[in-house]
């Protein structure tokens, strides 16, 4: 078993180490070796010289190829000129296997490297995205946790739609049709009355037939959902939860390979609350000519989010641009809504909103939107048996990772993206 990793070794300077892993790179300079070792926390530069070595060692390492697995064996020094600060003068080389050649050269193209993702995410910067996904999620938990969010499992096989038919996928379930979620948020409402406050992270599912930068057919989405708490409520919630996890991201190491810094990370709460109104003129003074009614689309949402250097929210939305289950406000032409848009250029990261409590006023809305109230009757249920005040949203975990590591393609922050021309590998 492997006991050691790269990062350790810092504190072994002058000690005899052994380190399991792959050749990242390889070189040959005036009779020496060097190695450049890679593991899941780093790489480190190994030297070998052939007077400290045995020649079965000497061989190995010189015949080795790039992504062989590998176990050395050496002392930690200190040389300026490796790559890291630090080397290892090695004393044993072992090939566990020798790498055929590696598909992947300098300057290869984003195709083809999306055709090979399961080589490809090796790179030193797919892993640096893969290491703050999981960094953000623990954000999350740890918010979650500390304020007593009770997670659930919601299923992924679904009867209803939540986000509207166009972008569903369908599936044959014995002989009848049934849909992948595109989000939990109906369930999760059914989960508040024993739990009060809940969330889940599942993948959803949508068939997006435009192809943007920021569309996934399938991602991560993590959905909250509380009793008693109003639309202001969970904008709070959304903007304290959104901070613990940029916070998580803002402790690791890795965020300087992205042209970010530390303190970009750090939220100044509360963020900004722009009404949808002030948000359409800022948009409309662009020179984009948009109307009050319409939901605001990428190119909107780029010109606006471009006046912003931090997260803020765009609240009251026309009831003609967002979704039936939403609660009515007063005024009858907005509903107690509320997206939290990421900064310069990038837009939306979460939908959220109060929901609708009241019977009668959803069953009403429901058929003006043209809804079939037949597959809602569970939901309905909900303003039937004891109704509450509450609200949710719902964060797509890619988007947040977009933004942070200032990506230019959603893709990028999945293992393996699945988009309208890509289901492969
Ligand atoms: P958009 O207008 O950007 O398509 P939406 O209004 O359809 O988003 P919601 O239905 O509110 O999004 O979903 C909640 C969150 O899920 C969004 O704020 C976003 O972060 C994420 N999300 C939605 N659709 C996708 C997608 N196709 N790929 C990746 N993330 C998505
Ligand atoms: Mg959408």
């Amino acid at each position: 078993m492997k006991t050691l990793y790269i990062e350790d070794i810092n504190d072994r300077i002058d000690e005899e180490v052994e380190l399991f892993g792959w050749v990242y790179r390889q070189r040959e300079h005036g009779g020496v070796l060097f190695v450049v070792l890679r593991d899941s926390t780093g790489i480190i530069q190994i030297s070998i010289h052939k007077n400290n070595i045995d020649l079965n060692s000497f061989n190995n390492a010189q015949k080795v190829t790039i992504e062989s697995s590998i176990r050395v064996k050496g002392k930690v020094v200190e040389d300026s000129r490796a790559p890291t600060g630090i080397e290892i003068k090695c004393s044993e080389f072992e090939t566990i296997n020798l790498a055929e050649e590696f598909p992947i050269q300098e300057g290869a193209g984003k195709e083809f490297l999306l055709d090979i993702r399961h080589l490809s995410l090796r790179s030193l910067k797919l892993t640096e995205i893969m290491k703050n996904k999981e960094l953000i999620m623990r954000g999350a938990r740890r918010y979650l946790q500390e304020n007593n969010w009770h997670e659930v499992f919601p299923p992924i096989i679904t009867s209803a739609a939540c986000e509207g038919g166009t972008t569903l996928f369908s599936m044959d379930y014995y002989g009848k049709e049934a849909y992948l979620s595109q989000s939990a948020q109906l369930y999760l409402e059914t989960a508040i009355f024993p739990l009060e406050k809940v969330y889940s992270l599942t993948p959803s599912f949508r068939a997006e037939k435009s192809r943007t930068r920021r569309h996934l057919s399938e991602y991560q989405h993590l959905e909250l959902e509380a009793a008693w708490m109003d639309a202001k409520d969970i904008m709070k919630v959304e903007e304290e939860l959104v901070a613990s996890m940029c916070k998580e991201v803002s402790e690791y190491n890795g965020l300087e390979k992205f042209g970010r810094k530390k303190e970009d990370m750090i939220l100044d709460l509360p963020l900004q609350r722009i009404k949808y109104d002030e948000a359409l003129q800022i948009i409309q003074k662009k020179g984009i000519a948009i109307e009050w009614g319409s939901d605001l689309g990428y190119e909107e949402e780029k010109a606006l989010t471009n006046e912003f250097e931090e997260p803020f929210f765009v609240y009251d939305y026309p009831i003609e641009a967002k979704v039936f289950y939403m609660k009515q406000n007063p005024d009858g032409k907005t509903y107690a809504c509320a997206d939290l848009l990421a900064p310069k250029g990038f837009g939306e990261i979460i939908g959220g909103s109060q929901r609708e409590d009241d019977l009668q006023a959803l069953e009403t809305r429901m058929e003006l939107d043209g809804v079939d109230k037949t597959p809602y009757q569970w939901y309905l249920d909900m303003r039937r048996y004891g109704s509450v005040i509450h609200s949710g949203f719902g964060l797509g975990i890619e988007r947040l990772l977009m933004w942070i590591c200032d990506l230019e393609h959603i893709r990028d922050a999945c293992l393996y993206p699945r988009t309208m021309s890509r289901v492969e590998p």
